[in-house]
């Protein structure tokens, strides 16, 4: 099965609803989805909506993933930390427009099918763990670009901390069941920014034990 048609779709629908930075184009054009997704449903990989994976756990919607990464505004020596690694799908995008990503998630299972793409996409510069994201990655703070891929409630003030002064985070805010917004967080000599971008249904970041 090729995929080439459905993916120019695709990138076409991402610059009709705003995506305009060519190196997220490019990365998304680069980066396989259909990898990512489960066999079953891998058909869908190039339709611009969320899919299921195990253990209730989604991989988010092409056009959320593109946005969130350009809100980042990366530079090619950024360094990112990512909370909630997931399939892995926008891990691998990042991983292409930046020095390094350092990425945490709480489910073994799910984290050791992410390395395995990240190896056979000969990705190199991603750092994994498995772990709590509430509680960042101490020993890569400050760090100037962080994204959070779970919705919490408000912002986990261990990771606003472990921001760098004029880094940014992008992280969906909001209860479960209610309304949710992706928030853009910068940060200016201690004092914070925030600005509501969009939106969004993102799955609960939740704090505690690896499972
Ligand atoms: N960007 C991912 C989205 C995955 S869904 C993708 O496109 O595939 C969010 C992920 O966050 C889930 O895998 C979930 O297990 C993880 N998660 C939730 N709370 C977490 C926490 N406290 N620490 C690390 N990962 C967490």
């Amino acid at each position: 099965m090729t995929f080439k048609n459905q993916k120019i779709r695709l990138i076409m629908e991402l610059r009709k609803l705003g995506i305009t930075s060519t190196g997220v184009l490019a990365a998304i054009e680069k980066i396989p989805r259909e990898i990512f997704v489960p066999k079953l449903i891998a058909n869908r990989s190039y339709e611009n909506t969320a899919l299921p994976l195990n253990l209730g756990q989604t991989i988010s919607q092409p056009s959320v993933v593109a946005f969130m990464t350009q809100s980042l505004e990366l530079n090619r020596d950024d360094r990112v930390l990512e909370i909630g690694t997931g399939s892995g799908y926008q891990t691998a995008i990042l991983s292409l427009l930046c020095r390094r990503v350092y990425t945490i998630e709480r489910y073994k299972k799910l984290m050791f099918s992410a390395e395995q793409k990240f190896t056979y996409l000969s990705l190199h510069n991603i750092v994994t763990k498995i772990g709590d994201g509430t509680k960042g990655w101490e020993e890569q703070a400050p760090i100037s670009n962080i994204i959070v891929t779970a919705a919490a409630s408000q912002v986990p003030a261990v990771l606003a901390d472990q921001l760098a002064q004029d880094g940014t985070m992008i992280i969906p805010i909001g209860d479960q069941f209610e309304e949710q917004y992706l928030v853009k967080v910068t940060k200016k000599k201690k004092t914070f920014r925030e600005k509501k971008l969009m939106p969004v249904r993102f799955v609960p970041l939740v704090p505690g034990k690896t499972k």
